[in-house]
């Protein structure tokens, strides 16, 4: 998978990309990560990008052009059309499923806005879609983009040592993890449940589907809504709310 991130801060979004796990994946070749520096497209010879709104108001916002001629470059050199994301705070939510479903694209361009955000008419021209981390607002897309580079791409095969690592992982199936304990099997006297240390893979199984619920239940009792729940899942989640838990 290839993703493009255009920015006026490349050598932030190096740091985090050529770090862990992410890092590890793009030092193999399995994740293809380049970053683009807006500034490098303008033609104005302070290399300013960004101009005051029309109609007043506070700020800068960042002109339609530079960012034209970033996204017409890695057309270009790339030799396709990527889908085209431009990271704001009036997006789409980032979710897991989100995640997934990016993490088919075979190539991604992330805009990331600064300042006021961006002209409206590059948003028209060339953005498929636009997505938030959150309803809060940032300084900048980066920090976005870099949230979901490391969301989408540890989702491609081989990033993680087996797609089992995020298959059992909170959200992926609608559901929090269960919990997880390492050695020492007794740690400031608390003890690793007993069913963990069984073997018994079947009892583990069935002991980790009724935690991913009750913990689902105790923290996100939301996401029950739309989670896809067995008639097992179900009479033990009635139990657990007759006794209160
Ligand atoms: N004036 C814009 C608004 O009210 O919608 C906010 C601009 S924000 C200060 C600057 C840039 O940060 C945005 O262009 C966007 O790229 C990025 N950004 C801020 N909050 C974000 C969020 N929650 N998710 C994704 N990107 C965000």
């Amino acid at each position: 998978m290839r993703i493009d991130i255009a920015t006026l801060f490349p050598e932030m979004c190096e740091t985090v990309l050529n770090e862990s796990i992410i890092g590890r994946a793009r030092k193999k070749g399995i994740l293809e990560l380049y970053t683009h520096n807006i500034r490098d497209y303008t033609m104005d010879k302070h290399r300013r990008v960004d101009d005051t709104p029309y109609g007043g108001g506070m700020g800068m916002l960042m002109q339609a052009e530079p960012i034209y001629c970033c996204y017409q470059d890695i057309v270009q050199k790339s030799g396709n059309t990527p889908h085209v994301i431009y990271m704001s705070p009036q997006g789409k939510p980032l979710t897991q499923k989100k995640a997934i479903q990016l993490s088919q694209q075979e190539h991604l361009l992330l805009i990331c806005g600064h300042y006021e955000g961006v002209d409206e008419r590059i948003i028209e021209e060339i953005v498929d879609e636009e997505i938030s981390i959150g309803d809060y607002v940032l300084t900048g897309g980066e920090l976005s983009a870099l949230v979901l580079v490391d969301c989408v791409g540890r989702l491609q095969e081989g990033v993680l040592s087996s797609s089992e690592c995020f298959e059992e992982e909170s959200h992926f199936n609608g559901l929090l993890e269960y919990p997880q304990y390492t050695r020492p099997p007794v740690w400031h006297k608390k003890q690793v449940p007993e069913v963990l240390l069984s073997g018994h893979h079947a009892n583990i199984a069935k002991w980790r589907r009724e935690m991913s619920l009750l913990r689902t239940l105790k923290k996100r009792p939301d996401m029950l809504d739309s989670a896809d729940l067995t008639e097992n899942d179900l009479k033990f989640l009635k139990n657990c709310k007759n006794k209160e838990v």
